[in-house]
């Protein structure tokens, strides 16, 4: 690590590595900056105000909680109990409306990224950052960004 970061700089960067109860967007927001990448944050113009959108790369990504997102085959996605029927309706209401952004943002010509929450935990997110980083620069027609040029 650089000594020309600030206490406050490295602690954020240490933080984001370590923490478990980071936000995972926060996380790959955090990360993909560090890199050098560009981009803006739930873009309203855009179908389903998609967590981050890289215009240089026509890539757009979603990051989604397991639960809320219907995660299938995902141990963080079980149906409550309680009312189970009202949240699968629910739920499946919620995958219906992600499917036809996806489509949407696919016609209008973006390359659509989405990340699960449990792809972030501390064992797995390293692996998944770097496959991110990689998609996205794969996706669009521009140069890595510096920090991942030099990698
Ligand atoms: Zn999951």
């Amino acid at each position: 690590m650089p000594d020309t970061m600030t206490p406050e700089q490295r602690s954020h960067i240490m933080s984001c590595i370590h923490s478990n109860d980071t936000k995972p967007e926060v996380l790959v927001r955090s990360y993909l900056f560090r890199l050098g990448f560009r981009f803006r944050k739930h873009d309203r113009r855009l179908p389903g105000k998609p967590d981050v959108v890289l215009p240089r790369y026509r890539t757009v990504i979603f990051i989604n909680g397991c639960f809320w997102h219907a995660h299938e085959g995902c141990a963080n996605y079980r149906l409550p109990r309680t009312n189970t029927e009202w949240w699968r309706q629910k739920l499946a209401r919620n995958v219906a409306r992600d499917q036809s952004h996806r489509e949407e943002l696919t016609r209008q010509g973006w390359h659509v990224i989405t990340i699960w929450e449990c792809e972030l935990t501390r064992a797995r997110r390293a692996e998944t950052l770097a496959g991110l980083a990689r998609r996205i620069v794969a996706g669009g027609n521009a140069p890595p960004p510096r920090g991942l040029a030099q990698e």
